[in-house]
Formats: structure tokens, C-alpha cells, sequence
């Protein structure tokens, strides 16, 4: 995935200033920096679902937001409110979106089962989304996001709502999906989760301040300190 002088403006607000990304296939790729600072505006442009302003975008291949129709049932995009059915169960939460894209029916049942289970929802099948705890709503919201084994995921801090211990377990999710070579560009306030991408952007005002391993940036940003009030979860 590429992004090149990618820029959005809200009338005379630039959220996102000529920014470059170049992130490599079944890379963890971590958007880390403050409220305000743009990381779920770039998140919209690079899944088609925002227009960039300026800039040019490749996704997967295809020329974004021209071919964003064809990205579609590659791609899978969570938001931090996990974007559920409440009144529907978790097994029909999974089943309606493994409709939308496009399963056959039978193949469509086999890969929800399977996604039951590895997500520890296999108890819950009956149970309304909306009666779920914090923790069991987002492993709903991952699998709901993967139904499909979209080749790219892009997730907008999906762990914001969560304890400690259910982030934890979400990383090692993610972790596993990267391992089977999916690419995942996730979104964070939290410096624990950043150290573990393979990769990260930090923007702070629209701006891309620095990107690579957290190794590299932490050489690069010492002596910053903007990067430490970005781990005070809201
Ligand atoms: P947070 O950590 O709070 O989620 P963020 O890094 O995701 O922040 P964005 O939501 O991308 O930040 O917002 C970047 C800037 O663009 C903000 O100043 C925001 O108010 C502004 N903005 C975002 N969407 C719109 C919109 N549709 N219309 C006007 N301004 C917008
Ligand atoms: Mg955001």
C-alpha cells in the first residue's frame, strides 16, 4: 500500500498534509498520535471511503478512490465503536456480514463456525450484540471485520473501549492475522500497543512527523515529548 502527498482539507483545515506511507505486505502498521491529529481521516482515504483532496493512492493495486468499488471485499475496516448490530445475535452478526460479502451460503456458515471459536464466541452464539461485554463486542467487531480474509485490515483504535487484558488478547489476534499474511494498519493512543507494530506513522496536526521500525524512531524522537502524552488512554 502507497500513499503519496496525501492531503484532505475541511474548508480551511488541513487534518492531513501531504502525507506519504509506504507499508509493506502482512506488515503491523501502527497511526500513532494525539486527538485531532489525523489518523482516522487517512484511515477513511485509504479504504475509498473518504475523497483525498490531493494525492494519490495505490491499495493493493488498485488506484484509490477511482477503484474503491473493486477494494471492497478485499479489505475489512473497524471503527472504535465497533459498528455491531445490537439487536441482532452474534452468530446473525457474522452470517448477515459474511452475506454482504458475497460467501456462498454453506461456505459462509463453515467460516463463521470457525471464527465462533477462535474468537471464544462459540458460548454467545444466541446472545444480542448489544448485551455483550466491552471485550466480547470487539472480538465480535474483528471477526465480523476478517468474515471475508480480506487481504488488508484497517482498524481505527479498535482497543479504546477495552481493559488490559482483552487489548492484550486483540494483539495477539492481529499478530496471528499478519502471520497468515495479512497487512493490518491499526490506530492507537496507547504506547504499549505502537512498540509492538512492525512499523508506525506518528502524526501530530495533519502532519507526518516521522515513520519506521519503533526502533528507528525512538533513536529519531528523542528528546520529544509529545509521543508520552499520547499513551493517556481517554
Ligand atoms: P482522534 O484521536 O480523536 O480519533 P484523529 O487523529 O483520528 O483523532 P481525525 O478524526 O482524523 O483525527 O481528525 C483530524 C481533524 O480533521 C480534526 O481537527 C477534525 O476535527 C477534522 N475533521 C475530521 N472529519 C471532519 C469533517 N467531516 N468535517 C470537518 N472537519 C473534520
Ligand atoms: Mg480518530
Amino acid at each position: 500500500m502507497h500513499a503519496h502527498g496525501l492531503t484532505k482539507r475541511f474548508g480551511q483545515l488541513v487534518a492531513v498534509n501531504a502525507v506519504n506511507l509506504d507499508v509493506p505486505r502482512a506488515c503491523v502498521y501502527g497511526f500513532l498520535g494525539p486527538n485531532g491529529s489525523g489518523k482516522s481521516t487517512t484511515i477513511r482515504m485509504l479504504c475509498g471511503l473518504l475523497t483525498p483532496s490531493e494525492g494519490e493512492i495505490d491499495v493493493l493495486g488498485l488506484r484509490i478512490p477511482q477503484q474503491a468499488e473493486q477494494l471492497k471485499r478485499r479489505i475489512g475496516y473497524m471503527t472504535q465503536k465497533f459498528s455491531l448490530f445490537d439487536d441482532l445475535s452474534v452468530r446473525q452478526n457474522l452470517e448477515f456480514l459474511a452475506t454482504v460479502q458475497g460467501l456462498p451460503r454453506q461456505q459462509g456458515k463453515a467460516r463463521v463456525d470457525d471464527l465462533l471459536r477462535r474468537y471464544r464466541l462459540d458460548d454467545r452464539t444466541e446472545q444480542l450484540a448489544g448485551t455483550l461485554s466491552g471485550g466480547q463486542k470487539q472480538r465480535l467487531a474483528l471477526a465480523g471485520a476478517i468474515v471475508h480474509k480480506p487481504e488488508l485490515l484497517l482498524l481505527d483504535e479498535p482497543t479504546s473501549a477495552v481493559d488490559p487484558e482483552s487489548r492484550r488478547d486483540f494483539w495477539e489476534k492481529l499478530f496471528e492475522l499478519a502471520d497468515d499474511g495479512t497487512t493490518i494498519l491499526v490506530s492507537t493512543h496507547y504506547m504499549d500497543e505502537a512498540e509492538r507494530c512492525h512499523r508506525l506513522a506518528i502524526l501530530d496536526n495533519g502532519n507526518l512527523v516521522a515513520d519506521g521500525t519503533p526502533k528507528e524512531l525512538t533513536a529519531k524522537l528523542q528528546g520529544r515529548t509529545f509521543l508520552i502524552r499520547a499513551d493517556a488512554p481517554r
